[in-house]
């Protein structure tokens, strides 16, 4: 079975990507870095924005990909222990194959290094209790602007996250048949971290990874060029020894189907 999925792409549509994030830029370098299987998965925090949402989906309707295409949502928390805009209406309306989803935020009012981590591990493990959820995306992944804005020291080793909690999220998701997301910009490939970062992160997965989960992969490019980090993803697949059957994909049928020669 080839695993060379990407199932984390962010679009121009929704002003989160740049504009070089066309669907047919998109599935051209996919094909170029081999891609099997992909998704595209831009924001949904707030209902209003479904009408762009339909902009990709018209997009992809006009296409003939050379792999299998998904269509997905990334989800975001509306607040601390907040909630998802999303149900099966939503979905359904949507015509998503799939949602990846997470928090994007501290939440927290001022810092405090133990309630940092300990907001993002009782995010995620809700993230995976939602059946609506398919893949609990980046696990500490932070945003740089508001650590700088706040004037915080940046969270610069995951060393700080207990193995406890790695062990925990594993359980979880194995039980909720939840993917934890292999995501290269937000955590593999991220400049802000320091060399040896992801050694450490290599070591917080094969904790999580301990505990019989899927994994689901996944570039998060906002800009064409950054799709080809979805490599460091596949190297990190290979490093933790996962095979094929570990590795999360859509159950049923593409949203565009492989044209096959
Ligand atoms: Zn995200
Ligand atoms: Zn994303």
């Amino acid at each position: 079975m080839d695993t060379r999925f990407d199932f984390h792409i962010h679009t121009t549509y929704l002003r989160c990507a740049n504009e070089t994030m066309t669907i047919p830029a998109i599935l051209a370098e996919g094909a170029r870095l081999g891609v099997t299987r992909l998704g595209v998965t831009d924001h949904l925090n707030t209902l209003d924005k479904m009408p762009l949402h339909a902009l990709i989906r018209r997009d992809l309707e006009a296409t003939e990909p050379p792999m299998d295409v998904y269509l997905g949502v990334e989800l975001n928390y509306l607040g601390r222990d907040g909630a998802f805009a999303f149900s099966p209406e939503v979905k359904e309306t949507l015509g998503v194959q799939f949602a990846i989803g997470g928090i994007h935020a501290t939440y927290l009012d001022s810092y405090d290094p133990r309630a940092l981590i300990d907001v993002q591990h009782r995010h995620h493990l809700k993230t995976c209790q939602d059946p609506l959820v398919d893949v609990l995306v980046h696990p500490y992944w932070f945003s740089r602007g508001e650590f700088t804005r706040r004037e915080w020291p940046w969270f610069d080793s995951i060393r700080a996250v207990p193995e406890s909690y790695a062990r925990e999220l594993g359980q979880v998701a194995r039980e909720t048949g939840t993917a934890i997301e292999i995501n290269a910009c937000a955590n593999l490939c991220c400049p802000n971290n320091p060399a040896g970062y992801v050694d450490e992160y290599a070591d917080y997965l094969a904790a999580v990874a301990a505990e019989g989960c899927l994994f689901s992969v996944g570039s998060d490019a906002h800009d064409i060029r950054q799709l080809a980090e979805i490599q460091r993803a596949w190297d990190m697949v290979r490093r933790l020894g996962l095979g094929p059957e570990r590795l999360w994909a859509p159950s049923g049928k593409p949203f565009r189907a492989a044209t096959r020669p």
